[in-house]
């Protein structure tokens, strides 16, 4: 069996209690070293064979699980944050299914809630926005046409940019061009909830800079938007006029 497992994003005590328990349980853990904590493998128990897929392709990370299940193991694939994003789990879950090797998944706590813990913040802000975008920069993986980063800017709402640290010259023209004005809060949050985690707030306009200023060239969120700022209305859920399921309020 495969076990899928989010290993949070960073701090080693942000994994699930049971992707902890299976990492124990594991003969064997391939985990994606670029990026995952190694203390998280401090789960593991001893005489588990542990391998990096940082050098590995799929054709190797594969291999080694096929080679598991053949001694009845028990693998676990440790991806950082949660493995639904960015993870490239898909083309692992496929070739599994084609090979007959059953798996599970554990979601784990993805860098972007890590980033908004970061900075104290909170990403739906009534009368702000309502919706968050998750996407990238356009870079050596290309960017479906409808989903490029001027358009997906056109919402004005709040956007959380992956793997992107490295092209801020150009993102923050087309975060720009898409609509949010030049002096629109923004954050870069490097090495969310890892212990040496910092937090850069700037606005749009002035992101490559604060990058280049700082030396963050990698393992960095983007965050832009007006829930950075000041400016917010109450929510209705907790407003004492407001009648609701749960609680009759004082209001019409
Ligand atoms: N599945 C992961 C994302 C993998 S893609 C998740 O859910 O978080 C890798 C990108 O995620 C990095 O380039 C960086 O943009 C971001 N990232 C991952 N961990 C991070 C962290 N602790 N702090 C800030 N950004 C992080």
């Amino acid at each position: 069996m495969i076990h899928f497992v989010g290993a949070g994003s960073g701090g080693a005590d942000l994994i699930t209690v049971r992707g902890a328990r299976l990492l124990g349980e594991a003969n064997q853990i391939i985990y994606a070293g670029s990026l995952v904590n190694p203390e998280v493998l401090q789960y593991k128990s001893e005489g588990c064979k542990v391998l990096d897929s940082a050098s590995m392709t799929l054709e190797e990370v594969v291999a080694a699980m096929k080679e598991g299940e053949a001694r009845n193991w028990q693998t676990v694939r440790l991806h950082t944050g949660d493995p639904s994003l960015y993870g490239a789990i898909r083309e692992q879950m496929d070739q599994l299914d084609e090979a007959g090797i059953p798996y599970d998944v554990t979601p784990g706590v993805s860098s972007f809630c890590g980033a908004a813990a970061a900075l104290r913040a909170e990403y739906t802000l009534p009368d702000v926005s309502q919706s968050v975008i998750i996407t990238r920069m356009e870079g050596r993986t290309p960017v479906p046409e409808g989903e490029k980063l001027r358009k997906m800017a056109s919402h004005g709402c709040t956007m959380v940019l992956f793997l992107s640290t490295g092209l801020l010259e150009r993102a923050q023209e087309e975060l720009m061009a898409g609509g949010y004005a030049p002096d629109t809060p923004a954050a870069i949050v490097y090495k969310a909830t890892w212990p040496d985690e910092r937090v850069f707030r700037c606005t749009v306009s002035t992101l490559a800079q604060t990058a280049r200023e700082n030396h963050i060239t990698k393992t960095a969120l983007i965050t832009v938007g007006g829930f950075l700022g000041t400016e917010y209305d109450r929510s209705k859920l907790y407003d004492p006029a407001f009648t609701h399921g749960f609680r009759a309020g004082t209001g019409q």
